[in-house]
């Protein structure tokens, strides 16, 4: 069986966005990593994307795809780091910002401390999951020896309501 079997694509509803290339701020990064979650929801997996900027260049973008390769850990913040590693020959990421469109799960949060990032920016919360502040806050641990700055609410609206809507067509669906 092939493990990267192509679907076929599914339609999404909300569309990509552009940002201006001339003006590379949060919301520049976010916008990437929003139109990696479009990508993903064209896959039918859940809409989470993550770009990492390196000194003002993307040098990795990614989004979920823990369906089409069956690993539950090929989310998007994952992908992302290991793109950028390769790309910086790296694997302390100190000097690099992590954009991600979902506040990072326990994984993804570990996943972040142990490349020693230096600072990740979500969009929407998550109470449940997310564990840079949400559920609980991994990056502030007293112990750690490495400091991993976190914001949240950057494309906050626009993220969450791409999620929310994806998992409401889930429900409606039934699946
Ligand atoms: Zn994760």
């Amino acid at each position: 069986m092939d493990e990267y079997a192509p679907r076929p694509e599914i339609q999404c509803p909300f569309e990509k966005l552009f940002p201006s290339q001339l003006q590379r701020d949060d919301e520049f990064y976010m916008k990437l990593a929003y139109n990696q979650a479009i990508d993903a929801w064209r896959q039918d997996e859940v809409p989470v994307g993550a770009v990492i900027e390196y000194h003002g260049e993307v040098v990795a973008a990614a989004h979920n795809r823990v369906d089409a390769t069956r690993d539950p850990t090929a989310h998007a913040e994952i992908l992302a780091l290991t793109q950028a590693s390769n790309a910086l020959g790296d694997w302390r990421l100190n000097e690099c910002r992590l954009y991600v469109t979902k506040e990072p799960c326990p994984m993804c949060s570990g996943a972040a401390v142990m490349a020693r990032l230096g600072e990740v920016i979500y969009a929407t919360p998550d109470p449940k999951m997310g564990c840079l502040g949400g559920a609980t806050a991994l990056h502030d641990i007293p112990t750690l020896n490495h400091r991993v700055n976190v914001r949240g609410g950057v494309l906050e609206t626009e993220c969450t309501a791409l999620i929310q809507a994806f998992f409401q067509r889930k429900r409606l669906e039934g699946n």
